[in-house]
């Protein structure tokens, strides 16, 4: 009885591995769908598309940032995904200005339309990429508000304001500011 105890526990035992051994192989084979997404091809450009670019790689959270700078070249803020300068191709670009404001970075847009585009760092092995201008659906998300402190103040970034499918929430005539 004992030795054939033993023998029952000898089988539970050497199936025990076969087990874990499945779900071992098993695990590698689930995760290759998530590796093929983070290494999909997006693409993008200005709005006449005289610039045109493609990402062969994973693009950062969209971060938008609040600085006089940002404000200044985009009109409000600059919402920016980025890449890696590695997976970054610039596919059309005769159109594409530069304008640096100090030695270490510089911003891309479109000389025809006007569009703003990039925000490189020449240092940086990562180029920041204008989320708007990613081709949708982007499959990218947002991540947090950066130098809030330099805000203009005619906006709070964590308000909720009224929506609309149309421009019909824009404001009436006395909504002007003397
Ligand atoms: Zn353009
Ligand atoms: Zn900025």
């Amino acid at each position: 009885m004992h030795a054939l105890n033993l023998v029952a526990a000898a089988t539970i035992l050497s199936a025990l591995p076969l087990a874990l051994a499945v779900r071992h192989w098993r695990a590698p084979r689930m995760a290759a769908p998530r590796a093929a997404r983070q290494a999909r091809l997006r693409a993008g450009g200005c709005l006449c598309e005289a610039v045109r670019y493609e990402v062969r790689g994973p693009m950062r959270a969209v971060v938008y940032c609040h600085c006089s700078q940002c404000r200044r070249h985009t009109g409000h803020v600059m919402a920016a995904t980025a890449a890696r300068k590695a997976h970054f191709v610039l596919t059309r670009h005769a159109d594409l200005r530069w304008f640096a404001l100090s030695a270490h970075a510089r911003r891309g847009f479109c000389g025809a339309c006007g569009s703003t585009l990039f925000w490189d760092e020449l240092s940086s092995a990562v180029i920041n990429i204008a989320a708007g201008s990613v081709d949708p659906p982007t499959g990218l998300r947002e991540h947090s508000h950066i130098f809030v402190g330099s805000k203009a103040d005619y906006y709070r970034p964590e308000r909720a304001l009224p929506q609309a499918v149309g421009d019909d929430a824009g404001p009436p005539e006395e909504e002007w500011d003397p």
